[in-house]
C-alpha cells in the first residue's frame, strides 16, 4: 500500500505534523536525514495510525501515491534547498513539494519558479502554532498553485485547527504568498509580545506590583475583550516561581530577547514596500536594544526623570531640548548602524572620520558633528555615543524637558513619533532590567526556544506543558 502524503524532517515540528496526519486517518510516509528519528517516531507513536518509514529518500518518494505529496519540515535555509533538490530529482510532473518550514518568501518565490520549470508544484506553506499546534491543529498558510491547493487543501483543512467549525487553513495565493503572510503573522506576534511586555513593565514600575499580582491582572484581562493565547500564557509565565531561588521566574531570566529573524524580515520587507509597520519595527528594535549588554552597561549612568520637581517651563525651550536629545539618539543609532555594517563587511570604518566629513557640504552638516568627532577621538571603542561624557551630559540635562514634550504631545493629540521613540530608546538603553525577560519566558513557553539565567551558565527550558520543572536545554 502507498502513502497518502509524506513528511521529511522529523524534528519536533515534522514529527508532530506526521502524527497529526496519521491520527486523521492518512497513511503517512516518514523520512528524516538521520534514520534514528524515523525509527523513533514509528517506535513511539506507530500505534497512532499508519506510518510508512523510509530510510532513503528514493524509498520515501516511491512509497507515495501519485500525484505525490511530500511535506518538508527541516531547518529553513540551506537544508531546505538540499532536500528540495533531492526530492525534485525523484519526482515527476504534477507532484507536489510542500515546504512547511519558516522560509523567507523570496526563497519560496525562487524555489517555486525553479520547480515550475520541471512541472512540479512547490507549495511554500506557513505553519503556526509551535509543536503543540503541529500535533493538535496548527494554522496553515499555503501558497503555490490552485491545482496544488485542490489536491492538498482537503488534507490541510482536516489537520488544521478549527474555530466554530471553520478550518484555519486557506489558500493564501501563488508562489511566496503563504510564507509572506506567515512572516507578517510573526511580525505581529513580535508587536503583541512587546506591548504585553511594556504593559507589565509600566504597571510593575508604577504600582510596585509583584509579578504574581500582575499575573492576576493579566488573568482578569484575559476574561474580557483582550482574551488571547499570549495574554493567557503571560499570566502563567508571571506566576511561575523559580524552584532554585524562590524568586519570580521572570526575575531570573536574562533580559535579552532573542529572535530568529522573522520580525526583521517583516520590517525589511515593509521598508521595501514603503509600509509603516512601526509597531513591528519598534518591537524588533526593542529586542535588538535588549541584546546589547555592553551598551546598556555603558548607559547605566544616564539619569532617570526627576518626578518630584516638575516646574513651570517654557514649551519652546522644552522642545529645543527634546529636539537636541532626540537628535543625539538618532546619531547614536546611525553610528551604531555604520559600526555594525563595518564589522559585518570588514570595512574598518573610522567613525570619528565620518563625523568629520559630514561637517560640511552635506545636508546634515552641523556644528554638533565636531563633538561626535571629539567623542570618538577620546574613545575610539565608544560603545554608544549616548555614553560619551559630552553627550550624556546633554541628554541628562534635557530629559525632563523631553518627557514633558512627549507628555504634552500625547495630551493634545499631536503625533511626535520621533521624540517619543527616541525617548523610549534612551529609557530602554539605560534600564537595569528590561522586560525582555518576560518575552524570553513566553518564547520558551510556546516555542521551547530556551532562555539563559542571570545566575548560571547554560541554556534552560521549563517544561510548561508538563511538570513545570526547569531542565538544561
Ligand atoms: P529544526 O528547525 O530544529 O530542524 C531540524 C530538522 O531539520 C531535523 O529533522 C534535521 O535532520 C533537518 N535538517 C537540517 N538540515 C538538514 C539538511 N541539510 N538536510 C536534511 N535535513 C536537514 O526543526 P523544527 O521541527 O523545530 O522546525 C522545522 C521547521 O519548522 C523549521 O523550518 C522551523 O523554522 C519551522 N517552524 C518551527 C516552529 C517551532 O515552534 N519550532 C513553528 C513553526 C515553524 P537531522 O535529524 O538529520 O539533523
Amino acid at each position: 500500500d502507498l502513502a497518502d502524503i509524506g513528511v521529511t524532517g522529523l524534528a519536533v515540528m515534522g514529527r508532530n505534523l506526521a502524527r497529526n496526519l496519521a491520527r486523521h486517518g492518512y497513511a503517512v510516509a516518514v523520512h528524516n536525514r538521520s534514520a534514528g528519528r524515523t525509527d523513533e517516531l514509528v517506535k513511539e507513536f506507530g500505534g497512532e495510525g499508519t506510518f510508512l518509514p523510509a530510510h532513503e529518500m528514493a524509498a520515501f518518494v516511491a512509497s507515495l501515491k501519485r500525484p505525490r505529496r511530500a511535506i518538508i519540515m527541516v531547518k529553513a535555509g540551506a537544508g531546505t534547498d538540499a532536500v528540495i533538490e533531492e526530492l525534485a530529482e525523484l519526482m515527476e510532473p504534477g507532484d507536489m513539494i510542500v515546504d512547511g518550514g519558516n522560509a523567507h518568501f523570496a526563497d519560496t518565490r525562487r524555489r517555486e519558479a525553479a520547480l515550475r520549470e520541471k512541472g512540479i508544484h512547490f507549495v511554500g506553506t506557513g505553519i503556526s502554532g509551535g509543536e503543540e499546534g503541529a500535533l493538535n491543529g496548527p494554522s496553515i498558510m499555503p501558497g503555490g498553485s490552485k491545482e496544488s491547493w485542490a489536491a492538498l487543501g482537503p488534507i490541510l483543512q482536516d489537520i488544521a485547527a478549527t474555530v466554530d467549525g471553520v478550518p484555519c487553513a486557506v489558500h493564501v495565493g501563488p508562489d511566496g504568498a503563504g510564507h509572506f503572510v506567515k512572516m507578517v503573522h510573526n511580525g505581529i506576534e513580535y508587536s503583541d509580545m512587546q506591548l504585553i511586555a511594556e504593559s507589565y513593565d509600566l504597571l510593575r514600575q508604577a504600582l510596585g506590583a509583584t509579578p504574581a499580582e500582575l499575573a492576576q491582572v493579566f488573568r482578569e484581562w484575559n476574561a474580557g475583550e483582550l482574551e488571547s493565547y499570549l495574554i493567557e500564557i503571560t499570566a502563567e509565565v508571571l506566576d511561575q516561581v523559580d524552584a532554585a531561588t524562590g524568586k519570580p521566574f521572570v526575575d531570573v531570566v536574562v533580559d535579552q530577547a532573542e529572535q530568529k529573524g522573522t520580525g526583521r524580515w517583516t520590517v525589511q520587507s515593509a521598508l521595501d514596500l514603503g509600509v509603516p509597520v512601526t509597531g513591528i519595527a519598534e518591537a524588533t528594535f526593542a529586542r535588538a536594544l535588549s541584546g546589547h549588554p555592553e551598551q546598556r552597561a555603558a548607559a547605566r549612568t544616564l539619569e532617570g526623570p526627576d518626578i518630584s520637581g516638575v516646574g513651570e517651563r517654557q514649551l519652546v525651550e522644552d522642545v529645543r531640548q527634546a529636539l537636541l536629545a532626540s537628535k543625539i539618539v538618532a546619531y547614536a543609532q546611525g553610528f551604531d548602524q555604520i559600526a555594525a555594517a563595518s564589522k559585518e563587511y570588514g570595512w574598518d570604518v573610522d567613525l570619528g572620520a565620518m563625523a568629520t566629513i559630514w561637517r560640511g557640504g552635506c545636508i546634515i552638516r552641523a556644528r554638533f558633528l565636531d563633538r561626535i568627532r571629539a567623542a570618538y577621538d577620546a574613545d575610539p571603542a565608544l560603545s554608544t555615543l549616548l555614553a560619551a561624557p559630552d553627550f550624556s551630559a546633554v541628554v541628562n540635562a534635557a530629559q525632563d524637558a523631553w518627557r514633558r514634550v512627549v507628555k504634552t504631545a500625547v495630551e493634545i493629540g499631536v503625533p511626535t513619533p520621533g521624540f517619543s521613540s527616541a525617548l523610549a530608546y534612551y529609557d530602554g538603553l539605560r534600564r537595569e532590567r528590561l522586560p525582555a525577560a518576560l518575552v524570553q519566558g513566553l518564547r520558551d513557553y510556546f516555542g521551547a526556544h530556551t532562555y539563559h539565567r542571570v545566575d548560571r551558565e547554560g541554556s534552560f527550558h521549563t517544561d510548561w506543558s508538563g511538570d513545570r520543572r526547569e531542565r538544561p536545554a
